[in-house]
């Protein structure tokens, strides 16, 4: 099958070249975003792939049905960027990859906890600096604090297991009770009394209605003065000026974020020789208790070899006709 894949990095075509190896698909890559203005370079191509930033409005998935789209595999296991209902109109298949590496995930939140908590990433530049000094760089014992964890699905639920390990108590809230955190000695609560009690705060939850800044002036205000912040799932979940009030009050104490509201602008691309024109994302980028990084923690050798054949697969699947195990199903108009 012909497939034209957006937002192509050069790991990308490494990895679909070889699983697509022997398929018979053809694959033509793009740097460019998919997005109203670039939708039309998928003319005459059955397959689409994209991955997080790219924009599947109703309009772009008209123009790749009108150009003979019928499938649109997206790289990534969140699909926020695709107009769903949209497509099912359309009559646009969706496929995505539901879980290609939940542990990179995790361990990559865990990851920022532990560089933000014990200022990992300021002593790495002091020291290459010649400076040894400690000053500012205290942290706390994670052991016997309190994590909440927002959204125990396949990441969350691997976030909470880590950090049980560690010896802290685990408070998640969810609408599924997933039996993996409860046997780990996870406490289902509501979002405030979660909000109220913990230490760190992580969010695992996908982007959503429901969810779009979940985390905002009202919410925060409801968390332990000076806990951690931790986001790995999507910008959106955050309002990102609140939480710089936050900062600057001292109501939170720090911030990790992987993904950033405003990422499609500046993640994946270098600015360094540039002028950042978002001010919200160069504030952040001031305060020594913040830490961000660009989309990375997916970005594991498993999950990108499992992307690609995950890929490659719906591709496969669509070809012979027979049914795609990883539809992304519209959810009901009235969620
Ligand atoms: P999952 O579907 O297994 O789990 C998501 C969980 O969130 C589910 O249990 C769901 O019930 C819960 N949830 C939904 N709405 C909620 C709400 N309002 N409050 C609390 N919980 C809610 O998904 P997953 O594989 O664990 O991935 C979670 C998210 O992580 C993805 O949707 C994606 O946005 C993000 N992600 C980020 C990266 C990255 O590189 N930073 C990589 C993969 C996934």
């Amino acid at each position: 099958m012909r497939v034209a894949v957006f937002s192509t990095k050069p790991y990308d075509r490494r990895s679909l070249d070889a699983a697509a190896e022997g398929t018979g698909h053809q694959f033509h890559y793009f740097e460019a975003r998919l997005t109203r203005d670039t939708a039309g370079l998928a003319r005459g191509f059955p397959g689409v792939c994209i991955f997080v930033n790219d924009e599947a409005d109703a309009a772009t998935l008209r123009t790749l049905k009108d150009g003979g789209t019928g499938l649109l595999a997206c790289r990534c296991a969140g699909v926020n960027q695709v107009d769903l209902h949209a497509a099912r109109e359309l009559g646009v298949a969706v496929a995505r990859v539901p879980a290609y590496s939940p542990h990179a995930v995790a361990e990559y939140a865990v990851g920022l906890i532990l560089a933000l908590n014990r200022n990992i990433h300021r002593a790495y530049n002091r020291v290459r600096e010649g400076n040894f000094s400690l000053d500012g760089l205290m942290g706390f014992d994670l052991f016997g604090k309190t994590v909440g964890v927002v959204g125990t699905g396949k990441i969350g639920s691997l976030t909470a297991g880590i950090l049980r390990g560690f010896g802290c108590e685990i408070l998640a809230h969810d609408a599924y009770v997933n039996p993996a955190c409860t046997a780990i000695g996870a406490r289902y609560v509501g979002l405030d009394e979660l909000l109220a009690a913990s230490d760190v705060v992580s969010l695992h939850c996908p982007l959503t209605p429901q969810t779009h800044r979940l985390i905002n002036a009202e919410t925060l205000a409801r968390m332990k003065p000076g806990a951690m912040l931790i986001n790995t799932s999507r910008g959106g979940v955050i309002d990102t000026g609140a939480v710089v009030d936050a900062l600057k009050s001292g109501r939170i104490g720090s911030l990790g974020l992987d993904v950033y509201e405003e990422e499609e602008d500046y993640f994946f691309e270098d600015f360094s020789s540039r002028v950042i024109e978002d001010d919200v994302l160069a504030r952040l980028l001031t305060f020594p208790n913040v830490l961000i990084t660009g989309h990375q923690a997916f970005f594991t050798r498993e999950a990108i070899g499992n992307i690609a054949q995950t890929v490659v697969e719906s591709f496969t699947h669509l070809e012979q006709g027979r049914p795609l195990s990883n539809l992304a199903e519209a959810p009901p108009m009235s969620a």
